[in-house]
């Protein structure tokens, strides 16, 4: 594996969505992963990528006919899908050793260049048979199990490049916070090369001089963090807990910002999100503070064009996947041809749910979609929040078809409930509005909804979306979102051209409840004035907005431009 002359980026991520039939990731931050490597496959930026080989695979959903979820195991074909490497490698584990071994899959781009990336695994006859599960799931088990895994990531993932012959990586890109324990073997590597025992500032210098952080949300509870006792039983030393400035605070190791002091740049997934984490990520001892920039998220356009539409671009907009910004030059595109394009990716749709749901869509009902992970402040339900409400409107309006997808966290009850109300509900609407929820949303199914619904919609409660990405592969397919103002849509929404916004930017409610009732009428409210009216009646003023959805929105989120921004601000500045 070559290594472009000590250029190479090292990119680490818990998670990869590299394939439909490799269930190695859950939903945004796996998706955006792999469009990443996509994208630098294509521009033959030098990466190597490093995750876990996750060998029972994110979990199966199923919903039973009262609407509960179930989850089953994913295991998937290994051998068939990827090559395995003859290094292994030694870590210590809560007291053991836990050897580490990868096998390589490799990411073509458009330019014949490619990117390995290696996926680690712990099955092997010399480990303990827990250990050998370490390697297995996707955010499951307990927090030992958590923390276990980052060490296999972290540190696992550093030994196996250098054991692989990447002695002289530029860059070290984490990928959210679950990867930061590579930075004490950077660390640890530094001190020895200096023919120190242990790690001192000049040190921390040089790690911080090779590492990128880029961090992926808002919530709380995605920052892991975890007891000092437990980091001292798991990683076997406690030396690295008296250095307070890098591995601070509070009783316990906290992964985001264990990243942000051992890297030189760290940013935010979209303008406000860089906002929202400057705020929000505060050091303890307060004396500086974290500069924090922002690269907005994209999408691997050629990734996430459905057929009809990479079609239409191919004639309208020849080199597009090559050259991303040129899909300016949508707007040219005559109406007939992208509304054609589009009823032959409903139409597409709604087969996949005659298949999928026995339940029978109409390719010329107004559709929206919703697929999300099923969580709090996601308001799944925000549509549903006055169902009386949203059959008048469908009722004077015309009628509507809505096509719900996503999986709770198998631990998430409330997210659970959230996708149980919809189905309970989806009777009740009837016949004004037909309701689908429809199982097992990923990759494929994210590909046959986000070009195959009419709206897209997206109800987060406001600063909780750090981007999103989903309303951006609509935009690409000519689907226009109607979204809070929230993550990306804040630079996206351009009022009535590339969609709708529900509620307002400074938006000053006390509660929540408040909050989803005032959402929910301005929601409505636009639906009934503006969006189903415009799709039922003013086709030719439709059509524009698809094309400015493409043309405006589809040219700039996409990986491409997000890429060449990694470029110039982190990996080679
Ligand atoms: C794109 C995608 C996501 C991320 O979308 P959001 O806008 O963050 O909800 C999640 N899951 C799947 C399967 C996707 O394709």
């Amino acid at each position: 594996m070559n290594q472009k002359n000590g250029s190479t980026v090292a990119y680490f991520s818990m998670e990869i969505a590299l394939d439909p039939k490799i269930p190695t990731y859950s939903g945004g931050l796996g998706i955006l992963a792999g469009d990443t490597i996509r994208s630098a496959a294509d521009l033959r930026v030098p990466m190597v990528a490093v995750t876990l080989l996750h060998r029972k695979g994110y979990f199966a959903q199923a919903i039973d006919s009262d609407g509960w979820q179930h989850e089953a195991e994913m295991p998937w074909e290994v051998e068939k899908h990827c090559e395995e490497l003859p290094a292994c490698v030694e870590i210590y584990v809560d007291g053991r050793p836990v050897f580490v071994k990868a096998w390589r899959y490799m990411v073509s781009g458009a330019t014949g260049d490619s990117i390995a990336v290696l996926l680690l695994d712990t099955d092997l006859p010399e480990n303990s048979s827990w250990d050998r599960t370490l390697t297995d799931h996707l955010y499951g088990g307990d927090s030992d199990y958590r923390l276990c895994q980052e060490v296999v990531l972290g540190i696992g993932g550093v030994r196996i490049l250098r054991a692989l012959g990447f002695d002289n990586l530029a860059r070290f890109h984490m990928n959210e916070g679950h990867a930061a324990l590579l930075g004490l073997e950077l660390l640890d590597e530094s001190a020895r090369f200096a023919g120190r025992s242990s790690f001192n500032g000049e040190d921390v210098q040089l790690v911080q001089q090779k590492c990128v952080f880029t961090t992926h949300t808002p919530v709380p509870a995605g920052h892991d963090r975890f007891p000092f006792d437990q980091v001292r039983r798991i990683l076997g030393r406690d030396d690295i807990l008296e250095n307070h400035q890098v591995f601070c605070c509070a009783g316990e190791l906290n992964m985001t910002y264990l990243a942000l002091n051992l890297s030189h740049y760290v940013n935010g997934v979209a303008k406000k999100h860089g906002e929202v984490s400057r705020k929000m990520l505060v050091p303890k001892d307060s004396e500086h503070h974290y500069s924090i920039d922002h690269i907005t998220n994209g999408v691997h356009l050629g990734t996430w064009a459905a057929r009809p539409i990479a079609t239409l671009f191919d004639r309208y907009v020849p080199g597009w996947r090559e050259d991303n910004a040129s899909l300016r030059g949508a707007l040219a595109i005559p109406a007939a041809e992208a509304w054609k394009a589009h009823q032959a990716a409903k139409q597409r749709l709604v087969d996949e749910i005659t298949v999928r749901a026995m339940a029978s869509f109409d390719v010329n009902t107004f559709t929206i979609g919703f697929a999300r992970r099923a969580t709090a402040y996601k308001r799944s339900g925000l549509l549903l929040h006055d169902s009386e409400r949203l059959r008048e409107i469908a009722r004077k309006a015309g009628p509507i078809q809505v096509v719900f997808a996503g999986k709770a966290h198998p631990d998430d009850e409330q997210g659970k409930q959230l996708i149980r109300q919809i189905v309970e509900r989806k009777e009740t609407m009837l016949p004004e509005v037909k309701i689908v929820f429809l199982e097992n949303y990923d990759w494929d199914l994210g590909r046959v909804l986000t070009a195959g619904v009419d709206v897209w919609l997206n109800t987060p409660q406001p600063p909780m979306e750090a981007s999103g990405t989903s309303g951006m592969k609509a935009a690409l397919n000519g689907v226009p979102s109607l979204s809070s103002l929230d993550g990306w849509w804040i630079e996206g929404c351009v009022e009535d051209t590339t969609g709708w916004a529900i509620g307002n930017l400074d938006s000053t409610l006390s509660d929540d409840s408040d909050r989803d009732s005032h959402d929910a009428s301005s929601m409505y409210q636009t639906l009934e004035n503006s969006v189903i009216p415009k799709y039922y009646e003013q086709r030719k003023e439709w059509t524009r907005i698809m094309l400015h959805a493409i043309s405006l929105n589809a040219s700039y989120f996409n990986t491409q431009r997000m890429v060449q921004q990694y470029v110039l601000k982190a990996y080679y500045a």
